[in-house]
């Protein structure tokens, strides 16, 4: 078992890839926000079996936030996070600061076009610009091989395959599936902001997704199942819905009646938590 060694500066980072792919050996990456949990080490046991070394990242990316007050609340805990990164064996810890990521006169852009109209890029204006960006930087900084990203956030890992193969940095994108609670609520750093009605209530976001996911599949009434799916929100206490729609996974059309994979997907309110999911939906037999 490794220490984890915890690196600060690009120089020193860039300094410990240099000798890893000089001995030959692959790099697996894992980008994080921190406050991991069994979903994020879900993304670490992947990247440790299919890479010789490891590093997981962990910046709460300010350019990602469109609200001042959800940046200053995300939950952050480093010490711990390094405790269980240490006990799965990875190698690095990449946790810069604000000002190694984005030095003063810092003014590049990255902007994915078309699959961020929709879902989280129309009710979370910029988001996708500031993931697209970190992401970028976090790939050219490091290098890896292979980088790791969760389907519980299945436009991201769309955008970020798309940003890859249109600037051409040479890693390949992993898809990792969606881990969840014992009653089906999709683990995230922020469940922590749910008070413990609440997250006795959160898993039926992922109930009304299943019963969208399958009468799409079978064919039926869309339409009426996302309708019947909003009241069964409202009933448990969600106050708001920013979208509940199945999409195609590449081109993030509307859907109605699958005849290629889809996905039903799904953000809403609980309290203070703006909580998100989605399922597969097979096409229509
Ligand atoms: P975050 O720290 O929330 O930005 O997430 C970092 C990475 O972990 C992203 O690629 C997420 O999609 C992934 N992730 C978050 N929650 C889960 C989960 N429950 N299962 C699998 N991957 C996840």
């Amino acid at each position: 078992m490794n220490t984890l060694k915890i690196i600060r500066t690009l120089r020193e980072l860039r300094a410990c890839t240099a000798e890893w792919r000089a001995a030959g050996e692959t790099v697996g990456l894992v980008p994080t926000m921190g406050a991991l949990h069994d979903g994020h080490l879900s993304l670490v046991r992947n990247s440790k079996a299919q890479n010789d070394r490891t590093i997981v990242s962990i910046f709460v990316n300010p350019k990602q936030f469109n609200q001042a007050s959800d940046l200053e609340a995300y939950p952050r805990d480093e010490a711990a996070d390094a405790a269980k990164l240490e006990q799965a064996d990875v190698d690095v810890l990449w946790a810069p600061d604000a000002d190694e990521m984005y030095p003063p006169g810092f003014a590049t852009t990255v902007d994915v076009g078309g699959i961020t109209d929709c879902l989280c890029g129309a009710t979370r204006p910029g988001h996708f610009a500031g993931v697209a960006l970190v992401v970028t930087k976090l790939l050219l900084q490091s290098l890896p091989d292979r980088a790791y990203f969760g389907r519980k956030d299945f436009q991201q890992l769309q955008v970020v395959r798309r940003m890859a193969r249109d600037l051409d940095i040479p890693v390949e994108i992993r898809g990792i599936d969606t881990v969840r609670e014992r009653d089906g609520l999709a683990m995230s750093s922020r469940n922590w902001y749910l008070t413990e009605e609440e997250r006795a209530a959160a898993p039926i976001l992922f109930r009304v997704l299943t019963d969208m996911a399958e009468t799409a599949s079978q064919g039926g009434d869309v339409e009426r199942v996302i309708a019947r799916g909003r009241q069964k929100l409202a009933d448990k206490g969600f106050a708001g819905i920013d979208y509940l729609e199945i999409r195609d996974v590449e081109t993030f059309e509307l859907v109605r009646r699958p005849v290629r994979p889809a996905r039903a997907f799904a953000a809403a309110f609980l309290g203070k938590a703006r909580l998100i999911d989605n399922v597969p939906v097979d096409p229509v037999a």
